[in-house]
């Protein structure tokens, strides 16, 4: 084991603050990262505060953070897909079983035994995964990414989480030329929607509760910009979306968005509020319509998402921080005040003790 420099949560009130951690050495299939530049993803903020309770309670002290890039420091002697000083990211896990259906299907994200990258039992030294908010990590090489040469490494971060999350559904539900495609929410996850829809081709209609950020979304890939507060905007679109993906972090009224769905069209959460989403079942019941939910993306989609957005020369818009910023970052994350990506400077840690 070798420590690392961390910032950490202590309990669901306290700010975030720096820390020292145990990490393990490399085993012979792991890569040690000294991690440049980490994102801040709206799920760290939901798992700090243990709003997801019920569903993965948060163990203390929690290090979040799955939008890593970095250098390649060491490499264990098996290790054949890195070398020493290559760029590598980390997403939203660090490992599953590798031998059951869904895993062997490239589907690790629905692995039963599934290891996310913070937050999670970790197998190798019993205790929780520590994630990106620290000066390095250790994966076993079949986790890590690689990242285009030309892309910008800050604004390649929020790719592994918010660019995957957005990209996979996308390509699920056949996001294409031709298709109205719906994104509500213009904030990480729906900045990064917004320009993956306009890539594949599709009419993006963006729809934001902020009249502030129209001027951006069109310069990110809408074609148009809907006020969600606005019924008379609304209704114009009523019954004519194929799909619609939904990265609303807070309670909101999806049926406001189901009754603009076309018939057989889908709207899709990638959003995931602390409380339940009521749903009215006539809103699915006329026009066939159906709602979904979609979680990150495998391995092998990653790294396609990765290459595409290489091609295209695709990434997040960042604000880049200090990480002694970062309980600043989550006040501004809850007022949906963020273009459209907080993404940590991790040189900004040698300053601590
Ligand atoms: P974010 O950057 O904070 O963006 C959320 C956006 O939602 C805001 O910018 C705002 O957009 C809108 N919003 C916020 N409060 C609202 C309210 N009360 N009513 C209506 N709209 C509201 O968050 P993010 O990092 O993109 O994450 C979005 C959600 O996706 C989070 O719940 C996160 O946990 C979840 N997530 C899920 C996955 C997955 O695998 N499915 C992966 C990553 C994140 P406007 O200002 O445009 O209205
Ligand atoms: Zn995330």
């Amino acid at each position: 084991m070798y420590n690392a420099k961390a910032y950490s949560a202590t309990d669901e009130k306290s700010p975030l603050a720096s820390t020292t951690i145990a990490r393990r050495d490399p085993t012979p299939n792991d890569v040690q990262i000294e991690i440049l530049f980490c994102g801040i993803c709206h799920s760290d903020l939901h798992q700090v505060r243990n709003e997801w309770s019920g569903v993965m309670p948060t163990v203390y002290p929690c290090i979040p953070g799955h939008e890593i890039v970095g250098r390649v420091t060491k490499a264990g002697s098996d290790v054949t897909k890195f070398k020493v000083g290559d760029l590598a990211a980390v997403g939203c896990m660090v490992d599953s079983d590798r031998v059951c259906p869904e895993c062997r299907q490239g589907f690790e994200q629905f692995c039963p035994n599934l290891t996310l990258t913070y937050n999670f039992p970790d197998k190798h030294t019993g205790g929780v995964t520590y994630g990106g908010y620290s000066d390095s990590i250790v994966v076993d090489q079949q986790f890590v990414l690689k990242i285009p040469a030309n892309l910008d490494l800050a604004g390649a971060a929020p790719l592994l989480c918010a660019g995957i999350t957005t990209y996979s559904p996308m390509h699920y539900w056949g996001v294409t030329k031709g298709k109205k495609v719906g994104v509500v929410g213009l904030g990480g996850l729906g900045h990064m929607g917004v320009k993956f829809a306009h890539a594949l081709g599709a009419h993006v209609v963006l729809f934001t509760t902020s009249p502030n950020k129209k001027e951006d979304a069109l310069r990110l890939g809408a074609d148009e910009v809907v006020i969600s507060r606005n019924a008379d905007e609304m209704a114009k679109h009523a019954g004519s979306f194929d799909f619609i993906l939904d990265a609303v972090s807070a309670d909101h009224d999806i049926n406001a968005y189901l009754g603009l769905l076309r018939r057989d069209g889908n709207l899709c959460l990638v959003g995931a509020p602390e409380k339940p989403l009521a749903v009215a079942a006539f809103n699915l019941l006329f026009g066939r319509r159906s709602l979904s939910g979609s979680p990150i993306g495998g391995i092998a989609e990653t790294q396609e998402m990765l290459n595409f957005c290489g091609r295209h020369n695709i990434t997040a818009d960042v604000e880049i921080i200090p990480i002694q910023k970062v309980n600043e970052a989550y006040d501004r994350l809850l007022k949906a005040d963020v273009k459209y990506r907080f993404v940590i400077d991790m040189a900004s840690l040698k300053n601590e003790a």
